[in-house]
C-alpha cells in the first residue's frame, strides 16, 4: 500500500490500471481525487482510494464560506473551509475546496499568488460542489479578509485597492473584499 498527498481534480490513474473507489470519480477513462488527501492505492484489489484527514462536510452551490489560504499553486488556491456564513451551522471537522485561477477575480489574473497567500483569511462562494468543492472569490464581497505582511507577520491594512504595511511601509496586492479589515466583518 503507497501513500502519498493528492489535490482535487489531481489525476491519479487510469481505469485500465484501477477501479476508482472512494474519494475519486472517473472521466473518460482517467481516475481523478475529489479532495485533498491520501491516495491509497490497493494492489491487491486495484483500486485507489483518496482518504480525507477530516470526514467531509455538506455544502451546497451558493453557500457562502470563510476559510484559510493553506497552499497556492500556478493554477488554484487551496482553501481550507472554516465556516458557512449565516447558516447558523458550524462545519464539523475540516473541509477543502479550490478556487481555480478563473474564478480568482472578475479581470484576468496572471498569477494566483498576486491576489491570496498562504494563511490569508479569505471569504468566497461555492460554485460547485461535486466532483470536487470549487470556490470563487469573483465580486465585491468576496475576496482576503485579513492577511499578515510576508516580512514582519503585523496584519496588512487596506490602502485602496491594496495592503499596506506600515511597520516595513510595504505594499503588497490582494484580490480584497469590500470589507476588508472593517469591524462589522462577519467572519
Ligand atoms: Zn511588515
Amino acid at each position: 500500500m503507497k501513500k502519498r498527498l493528492v489535490l482535487p481534480g489531481e489525476m491519479i490513474g487510469t481505469s485500465e490500471e484501477f477501479l476508482p473507489g472512494e474519494g475519486t470519480f472517473e472521466e473518460n477513462g482517467k481516475i481523478f481525487s475529489k479532495n485533498v488527501g491520501t491516495l491509497e492505492i490497493n494492489e491487491k484489489e486495484r483500486t485507489v482510494n483518496v482518504k480525507t484527514v477530516n470526514p467531509p462536510v455538506v455544502l451546497k452551490t451558493g453557500d457562502i464560506v470563510v476559510g484559510t489560504i493553506r497552499d497556492v499553486k500556478s493554477m488554484m488556491a487551496i482553501v481550507d473551509i472554516e465556516k458557512a456564513v449565516g447558516k447558523n451551522r458550524r462545519i464539523t471537522g475540516e473541509s477543502t475546496g479550490a478556487i481555480h485561477i478563473s474564478k480568482i477575480a472578475s479581470g484576468y489574473v496572471k498569477d494566483v499568488g498576486s491576489e491570496c497567500r498562504m494563511n490569508d483569511i479569505i471569504r468566497a462562494k461555492v460554485i460547485q460542489t461535486e466532483p470536487s468543492l470549487q470556490l470563487s472569490m469573483v465580486g465585491p464581497e468576496f475576496g482576503v479578509l485579513r492577511a499578515v505582511c510576508e516580512k514582519c507577520r503585523m496584519p496588512l491594512e487596506k490602502d485602496g485597492n491594496k495592503l499596506f504595511c506600515k511597520h516595513c511601509e510595504r505594499t503588497e496586492t490582494r484580490k480584497i473584499a469590500n470589507d476588508y479589515g472593517t469591524a462589522e466583518q462577519k467572519l
